[in-house]
């Protein structure tokens, strides 16, 4: 699923013209509306929000090992309790 912006004036869709990469978390994003009777142009922000589910580059192997032994609800409760 690609990103849909619309434009906060006529709420129709706008077109992202450029995007720069500040971080990993944090894209800058230009955008023109569609709505030739608008025409706004305007700059968003996307940002990481939170994770739902680890990276595993975030474990030890250990760590992993223990995951592994959990069932999925085990899991959830366990992430859910560090979010
Ligand atoms: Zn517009």
């Amino acid at each position: 699923m690609s990103v849909r912006i619309r434009c906060d004036r006529c709420n129709e869709v706008a077109t992202i013209q450029d995007s720069v990469e500040e971080s990993a978390k944090f894209k800058t994003l230009y955008c023109t509306c569609n709505n030739p009777e608008c025409g706004h142009s305007f700059v968003m922000h996307l940002t990481f929000s939170h994770t739902l589910s680890p990276s595993s580059l975030d474990f030890t192997a250990e760590m992993l090992e223990k995951l592994r032994r959990m069932n999925r609800q085990q899991q959830r409760e366990l992430f859910a309790s560090l979010a």
